[in-house]
């Protein structure tokens, strides 16, 4: 999730681990992760929605990758560099 602190006289957004709730920063970088449904073949659907999760590296992020195959998916991830990356180019199409 993306949060808002107030420091140094101005509100600034961070992302915020949705398993821990902590912050984000360089020194506990994050990843996005989200569950893949293997039964999911059916291409007629090219505008499912699915939930995207922000964690940190590490015990977070092991910790969904369990929840996702526990409920039979597969986990997918990437840095959240490179997702946000995705979000600009998304969002201004
Ligand atoms: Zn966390």
């Amino acid at each position: 999730m993306i949060g808002i602190r107030f420091e140094e006289g101005e509100y600034r957004p961070y992302f915020m681990c949705d398993k821990c709730g902590g912050y984000i920063t360089k020194q506990e970088p994050g990843v996005m992760c989200w569950p893949m449904d293997l039964d999911d073949t059916d291409k007629s659907k090219p505008n499912a929605v699915g939930m995207g999760y922000v964690a940190h590296k590490g015990e977070c992020h092991r910790s969904y990758e369990l929840e996702f195959r526990s409920e039979g998916d597969v986990p997918g991830w990437s840095e959240l560099s490179e997702a946000t990356e995705h979000l600009k180019l998304n969002s201004s199409s």
